[in-house]
């Protein structure tokens, strides 16, 4: 969302900063390119970054966004664009044993796990995409579900695609269980049905599966304390992108547009 905002704000004769705190560009799309097959998303980032120098954009890599750091530009906007991280509940007892991950952790390859039982808890696309490296990484994969379906509201082509790649390799499916605990030999989980709220009732014992490692895909949150350090701080401050609500390429770039383009005046 960022370098789009950027590119946008150049063509209009503004001068864009941008400033990302990793040593790399891309964001998430770091992570969403690893998964067997979608390298090639990795050409997006490129391409806005191309973009966005073209159009005068100066980008500072290894720079974290602060207040102070902000206030040295004297800028006449800023919009944060900080995107979100991996969901890791603190009220999962066990959840920062050592033997848990987030995808985060394994998508981006600071963890390897080969040849190992996995219990991957969560059947999102990210959780499915994250099953499908781990199955070619030699793991034996157990993915935990709380509904009753695999990957609830994900388009039926995406799961076409990915199912038999991970039934292929002997992926187990643990539907409609939740998530009680972890500790150092797997985890326990406990039967239940979503209410109409989506709220697990239970519907039997916990018990315990074994498994090396866990990795936890339970969906993400907004990284959004900057946006509130900022308030009433700052002229013009506008909150973009996966920062303001979780969501896709799309939604990000598409609201970087707009604001680049119809909202900074
Ligand atoms: C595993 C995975 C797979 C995905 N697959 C897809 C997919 O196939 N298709 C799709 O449409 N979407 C996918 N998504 C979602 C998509 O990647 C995000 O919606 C999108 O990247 C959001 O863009 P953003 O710019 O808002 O945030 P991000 O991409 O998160 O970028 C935020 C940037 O801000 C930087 N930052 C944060 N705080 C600071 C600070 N204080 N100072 C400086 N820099 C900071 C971060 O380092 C990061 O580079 C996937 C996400 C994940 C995690």
């Amino acid at each position: 969302a960022g370098l789009t905002c950027a590119e946008m704000l150049g063509r209009r004769g503004f001068k864009a900063i941008v400033l990302e705190k990793d040593n790399q560009i891309g964001g998430q799309i770091q992570l969403a390119d690893k998964p067997p097959k979608k390298e090639k998303l990795g050409w997006s980032f490129e391409d806005m970054r191309t973009n966005a120098e073209k159009f005068g954009a100066e980008i500072h890599l290894n720079t974290e966004a602060t207040p102070e750091v902000i206030a040295s530009y004297n800028p006449y906007a800023v919009v944060v664009a900080t995107g979100a991280c991996a969901v890791k509940p603190r009220s999962i007892e066990g959840v920062n044993l050592e033997n848990v991950y987030t995808t985060t952790q394994i998508l981006s390859g600071e963890v390897k796990l080969e040849n190992k039982k996995v219990a991957l808890i969560g059947s999102g696309m990210t959780g499915l995409e994250t099953a499908e490296l781990l199955v070619e990484g030699g793991n034996k994969v157990t993915i935990v579900e709380m509904a009753d379906t695999l990957a609830p509201g994900t388009w039926f082509q995406h799961l076409d695609d990915i199912v038999p790649k991970l039934d292929a390799k002997g992926t187990q499916y643990i539907l409609s269980h939740k998530l009680n605990s972890i500790d150092e030999k797997g985890i326990v989980i406990e039967p239940v049905k979503l209410d109409k709220n989506r709220k697990p009732v239970s519907q039997g014992k916990p018990y315990h599966v074994d498994a090396d490692a866990v990795v936890l895909s339970l969906g993400a949150r907004s990284v959004n304390s900057l946006a509130k350090e900022l308030e009433g701080k700052v002229k013009n401050l506008y909150v973009i992108g996966d920062a303001k609500k979780v969501g896709r390429i799309a939604d990000a770039t598409r609201e970087a547009y707009d604001v680049a383009i119809h909202v900074i005046k």
